[in-house]
């Protein structure tokens, strides 16, 4: 099996959440694509990205909302 050839993305984020600034790092194929879920590193909140991978997260900018709590998440 040859190699799958990876389109390498990078995204900057904003958690919606606690205003973390986050830099994705995002493997990507033309077909192939699934969902894929990150978490926010500084309070645990969930995302869903399309991608091949499961993607790389780098912390740019800490948390902008002054607090410690963790994202809770929601049970469905
Ligand atoms: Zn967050």
């Amino acid at each position: 099996m040859s190699d799958p050839q990876f389109e390498r993305t990078v995204i900057e984020v904003t958690c919606n959440y606690c205003g973390a600034r986050l830099r994705l790092l995002m493997s990507r194929l033309r077909h192939g694509n699934e969902r894929m879920l990150y978490a926010c590193p500084e309070c645990g909140k969930q995302y869903e990205a399309k991608a091949a991978l499961e993607p790389e997260v780098l912390l740019l900018h800490p948390r902008s909302d002054g607090k410690q709590d963790r994202y809770q998440e929601s049970m469905f």
